[in-house]
């Protein structure tokens, strides 16, 4: 299909809404993930995800990258040892082997686009020593949930 029209916010005709992970997999809390293009001619894979208020994405590490694009509301995000507030229209970039978790405010939902390679390694989980590590800073102590 060639067009395939916005029907809201972070809404598109012929897009299904999935979980954003299989349950119980990784730890996350109210985030839907929906697939906007996957063409195996591209090498690509661009993705929308939804972090409902109060709701968290996993924190992880991977080899690959993300290029991350805010739609809708509002939220923070770690990258590394740097937290930032996030609203539409911001960009993020998460580089290779680099800690990251979004979380939305509790009072509203975070949406954003997320492009990746196609062919991705999967995400690390931090152990016991990398949370150490994080905790290090008082700031991302309080702000990350495993
Ligand atoms: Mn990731």
């Amino acid at each position: 299909m060639s067009v395939r029209k916005a029907s809201g916010p972070g809404r598109w005709q012929g897009v299904e809404i999935h979980e954003y992970k299989q349950a119980g997999s990784a730890p996350f809390r109210e985030v839907s993930r929906q697939v906007l293009f996957s063409d195996p001619a591209l090498a690509a894979q661009w993705r929308y995800f939804e972090v409902a208020p109060g709701g968290h994405s996993t924190l992880e590490r991977h080899e690959h990258m993300h290029a991350v694009m805010i739609l809708v509301g509002q939220g923070m995000c770690l990258v590394g040892d740097a937290l930032h507030a996030l609203a539409p229209h911001d960009l993020v970039h998460i580089p290779p082997w680099t800690w990251h978790q979004f979380r939305a405010t509790e009072d509203s939902a975070l949406g954003f686009l997320c492009l990746v390679n196609a062919e991705r390694d999967r995400p690390c989980l931090p152990g016991e020593a990398d949370l150490a590590e994080l905790r290090k800073d008082q700031r991302i102590a309080a702000f990350i949930r495993t």
